[in-house]
C-alpha cells in the first residue's frame, strides 16, 4: 500500500488548509499531527533522568491539554517499564516495538482519555508480548490497570486454535461489560494496526480489515467515538475497495484542489454573516467528509457538487443556541425540511447529540448543516473514551457528560454500560461454540440503530432497528417466551411477525401452560441472536416440534358432517299455508336471540338476528316481514369463528374444546395462516341454546386463541 493509502484522509486536508476557513475540528488535526510526532519521537534515544523521556512528551502534553492537574509519573513508569520490556521486539515495519503502543496511547490521549487508560495503553502488549506478567502490573501499578491490561490481552492460540480470535473479542466484550475503557484500547490499538497495515502480505490484510468492518467499526459506532470510527471506515474502504477508493480519492483531489472555486467556504462566510447580524456567537466550520462519506454521497446524489464535498458545523456554546442558530437558517436560507433531525431533544443511542438540517445554497446546491455546542462536539468525536473511568474512583476524571436525567432511563444515558453490551453479554452466555459466537456477533453488530419499545407493564426495551415481536418478547422474557402466542402492538393484536418501528407499545401475550413452544416459522422473524440461539436450542431439544409442518394447513380445510336440522323455528302465517323456517346462514340465529323472518323464493322462510346487516337490506328490498319465533326444542346449529395464532395442534385443541362442551362439529373450515393468525370457522350443533356462553368461553381458553364471535356472514 502506498503511503498515501495508509493515511487516505490526510489528502483532503492538505488539500483544504490554505482556504481561511478552519475545515476540522482542532483535535482532529492534533491527533494526526502528534501521532506522526510520536513516531518520529520515539526513535531519539534514551531520554534524561529528570524528566520524561521525550518519547512519552507528547504524550503527556496531549493528556495535560485535556486534564491540566493530572499525575505524569505513572506515565512515565508504564512507559519505561513498556519500553524496557519490549526492547529489542521490532514492528513488522521494521520500527521498534515500543511505537506501537506510544501510538495506541497517543490517540487516547488525544481523545481525552483518563491517566488510568493511558497507563494501561502503555502497557497493553506487554503481558501478550513479553516478559512482564500481570501480576507485576497490578503490583506496580494497581487493580484498574490490570483489568484493563488483562482486557485486551489475547487468549493463548495454544488453547484454543482457530477458536483464538472470536475466544479473545468474547473475553474482551465481557471485560468491557465491567470497565468499557477496554474498549476504547482496543480500538486505538486497531486503528494504530490498521494504519500500519500496508506491511503485510495482501490476504493478511483484507482478513484483518473485514474483521474491523464487521466488529470494530459498529463497536465504534456504538461507543460513540465518530473520530476513530471515520478513519477506520477511510482504511477498510482503501483495502476493501482499491477501485472506489481510488475513485473517491481522485474526486476529493480535484474538487478541492488549487484554483477550484470553494463552494462551501463560501456558504460558511455567509452564515457566519447571518449569525452575527443575529448576535448569536457561533463558530462556522468547514468539515471535510471523508472517504467513505463521499462515496456514500456519491451514490445518493449520483453526481458531486461542490458543497458535497463537507459539511458545515456551526458550533455554539449552550443548548439554546443551537435552536437560535437553526432559526436563523431556516429563515435566512430555504430550508430542506425533510433533512431536518433533532438529535439534541431525541439523542441517538450512542449519546450522540446535534441539530442536523440542509439549506439550498444560492446556486442550488445542497448543503448539509451540523450545529451543536462544544460539549456535545466532543462526545460526538470522543464518545466513551472521553468519559473517564466507569467506577468513578479516578481522581482526573474527566467531566460526564450532561446528558438528561440518567435515571430516566438507564438504557440510553449510561455510555459506559450501554444496553445493548448487557444483551450481547446475555445471549453469548448460550452461544458456547466460537462459530455461533462470531457469526451471531457479526449479526449482531450489523444493525446499525437500535429502537426503544415501551413495555405494556412498565419499562423499556432496546432492540435492534428491525426487530419483531419475537425479539421483543425474548428480550424481555427470556426462554419463558417459548409460551408466548401472540403480542399487542400499540394496544392492537398483532402478529408475532409484526416489525417494531421505534416508540411503539408492545405488550406480549404468554402462554399460562408450558405446552407450547416455538414453531420453526419463529426463524424467520427472529433478528435478535438473543431470540435466534433460544429458538434454535428449543428446536433441537423438540425435534417432534421442529419436524411439524407449519401451524396450519397452507390451503383452507374443511369439513362437514351431515346437515341435521337446527333448532326449531315456526312462522306465524295468517290465511297462508306453513312454510319451513330456515336459520339464516349469515347470522346463524340461536336461542334466544330475537329474530326477524323474511319469505324467501321458493316458498321457504329465512330467520335472522334482528341486527343482522342482512335485514336492512331485505327492507330495502320490499321484501315482506314474517313473524318467526323460536320452537320448544332448545338445540340449535351456531357458526362461531375462532381467532387464533397458528401453533402446531392448536384445531385438535379446539374441537378437543368443543366436545368436552358438548357441541357437535357440523362443519369446520381453516383457513391458511395470514401473518401467523388463522381463523377457523365451525358450525356448530348444540343441545342446549343456553350452553352457548360456555362453549364459546372454553374455545377462548384454549392457548393461542384470542377472540371467539358469532359469524355475520359466511
Ligand atoms: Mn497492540
Amino acid at each position: 500500500m502506498s503511503a498515501e493509502a495508509t493515511n487516505p484522509v490526510s489528502a483532503a486536508e492538505a488539500a483544504v488548509t490554505d482556504t481561511g476557513v478552519r475545515r476540522r475540528g482542532r483535535a482532529r488535526l492534533e491527533l494526526r499531527r502528534i501521532g506522526r510526532a510520536a513516531l518520529l519521537g520515539a526513535t531519539a534515544g534514551p531520554a534524561p533522568r529528570d524528566r520524561l523521556p521525550d518519547a512519552i512528551s507528547h504524550v503527556a502534553e496531549a493528556h495535560r491539554a485535556h486534564h491540566p492537574e493530572a499525575d505524569l509519573s505513572v506515565l512515565r513508569r508504564a512507559y519505561v517499564l513498556a519500553e524496557s520490556s519490549h526492547r529489542g521486539q521490532f514492528r513488522k515495519s521494521g520500527e521498534p516495538y515500543i511505537t506501537h503502543p506510544l501510538a495506541v496511547t497517543l490517540i487516547l490521549a488525544e481523545l481525552g482519555a483518563e491517566t488510568v487508560t493511558l497507563t494501561a495503553s502503555l502497557l497493553h502488549d506487554t503481558v501478550e508480548d513479553t516478559e512482564v506478567t500481570l501480576d507485576q502490573v497490578r503490583r506496580e501499578f494497581g487493580d484498574e490497570v490490570a483489568y484493563l491490561v488483562d482486557g485486551v490481552t489475547k487468549v493463548e492460540k495454544i488453547d484454543y486454535g482457530a477458536a483464538a480470535e472470536p475466544e479473545t473479542f468474547r473475553k474482551m466484550l465481557v471485560a468491557t461489560g465491567d470497565d468499557v475503557r477496554v474498549m476504547s484500547i482496543k480500538l486505538a490499538d486497531r486503528l494504530h494496526n490498521m494504519r500500519t497495515l500496508g506491511v503485510m502480505r495482501p490476504e493478511k490484510q483484507a482478513r484483518i480489515a473485514k474483521v474491523t468492518r464487521d466488529v470494530l467499526i459498529p463497536l465504534a459506532e456504538r461507543l460513540g467515538v465518530q473520530a476513530l470510527k471515520t478513519e477506520l471506515e477511510d482504511l477498510v474502504f482503501a483495502i476493501l475497495h482499491p477501485e472506489e477508493y481510488e475513485t473517491t480519492r481522485a474526486l476529493i483531489a480535484e474538487a478541492t484542489g488549487s484554483g477550484s472555486p470553494d463552494a462551501l467556504a463560501a456558504v460558511a462566510e455567509h452564515v457566519g454573516t447571518v449569525l452575527r447580524e443575529a448576535d448569536i456567537a457561533a463558530e462556522v466550520l468547514v468539515r471535510p467528509r471523508h472517504f467513505v462519506s463521499v462515496h456514500r454521497v456519491r451514490l445518493k446524489r449520483g453526481e458531486l457538487r461542490g458543497c458535497d464535498f463537507g459539511r458545515l458545523l456551526v458550533l455554539v456554546a449552550e443548548d439554546a443556541d443551537c435552536y437560535a442558530v437553526l432559526g436563523e437558517l431556516h429563515t435566512c436560507f430555504t430550508p430542506l425540511i425533510s433533512e431536518f433531525k433533532d438529535f439534541i431533544a431525541a439523542p441517538k443511542f450512542n449519546l450522540y447529540q446535534s441539530l442536523h438540517t440542509a439549506i439550498a445554497a444560492p446556486d442550488g446546491a445542497v448543503v448539509e448543516v451540523l450545529i451543536r455546542t462544544h460539549r456535545m462536539h466532543k462526545v460526538a468525536e470522543a464518545g466513551v473514551v472521553a468519559l473517564g473511568s466507569p467506577h468513578g474512583t479516578a481522581p482526573d476524571q474527566a467531566e460526564p457528560a450532561e446528558g438528561p436525567d440518567p435515571a430516566e432511563d438507564g438504557e440510553r444515558t449510561d455510555p459506559t454500560r450501554p444496553g445493548w453490551l448487557a444483551r450481547l453479554l446475555d445471549w453469548q452466555e448460550s452461544a458456547p461454540d466460537p462459530d455461533t459466537f462470531w457469526s451471531s456477533l457479526r449479526a449482531d453488530l450489523a444493525e446499525d440503530h437500535e429502537i426503544t419499545v415501551f413495555r405494556a407493564d412498565a419499562g423499556t426495551l432496546g432492540l435492534p432497528a428491525g426487530s419483531t415481536c419475537v425479539d421483543a418478547a425474548y428480550a424481555q422474557h427470556g426462554e419463558a417466551a417459548h409460551a408466548c402466542l401472540g403480542a399487542r402492538v400499540n394496544g392492537r393484536l398483532a402478529p408475532l411477525s409484526t416489525v417494531l418501528a421505534d416508540g411503539d407499545t408492545v405488550q406480549l401475550l404468554l402462554a399460562q401452560d408450558s405446552h407450547s413452544g416455538p414453531s420453526p416459522q419463529w426463524l424467520d422473524h427472529a433478528r435478535t441472536p438473543a431470540a435466534r440461539i433460544a429458538i434454535t436450542a428449543w428446536l433441537q431439544a423438540h425435534p417432534e416440534a421442529a419436524a411439524q409442518p407449519a401451524a396450519a394447513p397452507r390451503a383452507p380445510l374443511s369439513v362437514a358432517a351431515d346437515r341435521s336440522s337446527g333448532a326449531e323455528l315456526h312462522a306465524d302465517l295468517d290465511g297462508a299455508p306453513p312454510a319451513p323456517v330456515r336459520p339464516a346462514g349469515c347470522c346463524t340465529p340461536v336461542p334466544p336471540d330475537t329474530i326477524t323472518g323474511f319469505r324467501v323464493r321458493g316458498g321457504s322462510v329465512t330467520a335472522h338476528r334482528t341486527g343482522c346487516p342482512a335485514v336492512d337490506v331485505m327492507h330495502r328490498l320490499g321484501r315482506a316481514v314474517v313473524p318467526v319465533r323460536w320452537g320448544d326444542a332448545a338445540h340449535c346449529r351456531v357458526t362461531l369463528v375462532a381467532e387464533s395464532f397458528g401453533r402446531p395442534g392448536l384445531l385438535a385443541d379446539l374441537t378437543e374444546a368443543i366436545a368436552t362442551a358438548g357441541a357437535e362439529v357440523v362443519s369446520a373450515t381453516v383457513e391458511p395462516p395470514n401473518e401467523q393468525r388463522v381463523r377457523h370457522t365451525y358450525t356448530l350443533q348444540l343441545t342446549d341454546a343456553a350452553e352457548l356462553p360456555n362453549l364459546m368461553r372454553a374455545m377462548r381458553d384454549v392457548p393461542g386463541v384470542y377472540d371467539v364471535g358469532r359469524t355475520h356472514r359466511l
